[in-house]
């Protein structure tokens, strides 16, 4: 038995602090891990500008849910969701992704949580654990499934690896350059055909 696993920013759905950044207008939203390497660092900062532009809870579901899958990501994981048991591998929070997810027919979905108040105010963010991914992945070994998995950035690699086949999908030039080990593919009929060859199974494209 397989299972398919996937990343979400990047692979299925554009960066969500980016572009919830353009859709508030809010620049300083734009930061990233590039930026600011500490991610508590970061989250911390993030959390502070939702509060200083009184976004919380229902503003962000309400700025996200203007957000679009990326073109062809919708059936593609329709084209996956036949073949293999999906499971989506995320850093992102449940609190951002729902209605992107919703767009997407609702995989499943392992991230983290933001704690919001009462009020809708975002407290707080809590990590699921460290290096989720990975984690993920040797959990359904233990289970004694197969797993290939797809991811574009840093973040991924440890689930590349831990993976019996890993696959790069849309990855910037310096994250290809530095893991050679992996295919890299651009489309989503390339990521197909990836899944394919590195499936036991006979797949029908
Ligand atoms: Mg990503």
């Amino acid at each position: 038995m397989e299972i398919a696993c996937l990343d979400l920013e990047g692979v299925l759905i554009p960066e969500i602090w980016i572009n919830f950044a353009e859709k508030t207008g809010i620049d300083t939203l734009r930061a990233t891990t590039r930026d600011i390497p500490d991610y508590d660092q970061l989250m911390q900062q993030r959390l502070r500008i939702l509060e200083e532009h009184d976004l919380g809870y229902n503003e962000i579901q309400e700025v996200i849910a203007t957000l679009s899958p990326l073109e062809g990501a919708v059936e593609f994981i329709n084209w996956l969701k036949e073949r293999f048991q999906v499971v989506i591998l995320s850093d992102t929070f449940y609190e951002f992704s729902q209605p992107l997810m919703r767009q997407l027919g609702f995989p499943t979905l392992l991230c983290h949580r933001l704690e919001i108040g009462a009020d809708g105010k975002v407290l707080d963010y809590k990590l699921r654990q460290k290096d989720p991914k990975r984690q993920s992945v040797k959990a359904f070994h233990s289970l004694q499934y197969r797993v290939i998995a797809a991811g574009d950035s840093y973040n991924d690699t440890t689930m590349l690896a831990e993976a019996d086949e890993g696959i790069l999908f849309m990855a910037p030039e310096n994250v290809i350059e530095e893991f050679p080990q992996f295919p890299a593919v651009f489309s989503y009929e390339e990521l197909k055909k990836e899944f394919v060859r590195a499936s036991n199974r006979t797949l029908a494209l």
